[in-house]
């Protein structure tokens, strides 16, 4: 009588992981994209090579079931995702490219979704190669942070730098981002008092305060959500946006 190997039952719980492991290398290594920041990784004190690991089907629940906070979950999601950099150091121009490639690992570069076509009003379904078809700004070279910008009516100058993304809720409206201007700041005219900067900022010309927030928000780096859409129903074309926000992360 011939013996019956024993197939399932030799496995060790060596062996097993083992053989897990060989399983989904595979699939790790094709989840891996290229990694260009747009702040070309110059701002950041502790940053290791970038890896980006693909979203979990208890990840993406979480995050379906979160909707929301959506600020919250997005932090979440790319503190589970995103290896090589602390996310509350996040530069928003990466965190949105973070974000972008975090999806696009997960559910591949194509983007379906519907607009409304501003011209005819019909609801069409298109979609967007997110790998290819949005134009991402990376920084010049010489960019610093913090860096010195010139306030045209005071005639003298301010130093100012970038929020990180543990800063983001300090700028989340109009009258948030004037609030707490005074923490982007870091001296105006050589004096860096902060009393002196949040009173100083209050007496600023219109020009100067949109002077210095465009100095410290810089919204030309990073991913310009911007797409050309061409309507198929009345052949009008429009510049729109996608939303680079939680709703990315629910695949129809
Ligand atoms: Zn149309």
């Amino acid at each position: 009588m011939s013996k019956i190997k024993a197939i399932t039952s030799s496995n060790s719980d060596h062996d097993r992981e083992r053989a897990l492991d060989a399983l989904f290398n595979q699939m790790v290594e094709d989840a891996e994209v290229n990694i260009e920041l747009p702040s070309k990784g110059k701002f950041y004190a502790d940053l290791d090579k970038i890896v980006i690991e693909p979203l979990t089907y208890q990840e993406e629940e979480r995050i379906l079931r979160s909707k929301n906070s959506g600020t919250a979950a997005i932090n979440m999601l790319l503190t589970n995702c995103v290896k090589g950099v602390a996310v509350p150091d996040l530069l928003q121009m990466d965190k949105l490219y973070l974000l972008l490639k975090v999806r696009e690992v997960s559910y591949g570069p194509e983007y379906k979704f519907s607009v409304a076509c501003p011209h005819c009003d019909t609801d069409v379904s298109t979609e967007i190669d997110m790998a290819t078809g949005l134009n991402i700004t990376q920084v010049e070279d010489d960019l610093e942070d913090p860096r010195t910008v010139k306030l045209p009516k005071l005639g003298v100058d301010a130093v100012v730098r970038f929020p990180r993304v543990r800063e983001e809720s300090f700028l989340t409206d109009g009258e948030d981002t004037i609030k707490n201007l005074h923490r982007f700041v870091m001296s105006i005219n050589g004096n860096d008092d902060s009393v002196f900067i949040s009173k100083a900022l209050k007496r600023l010309h219109l020009i100067d305060v949109k002077t210095v927030i465009k100095e410290v928000v810089r919204g030309e780096y990073g991913v310009d959500p911007r797409f050309v859409f061409e309507c198929p129903h009345c052949k009008g074309t429009a510049t729109m946006a996608i939303p680079l926000d939680i709703d990315f992360f629910s695949v129809s």
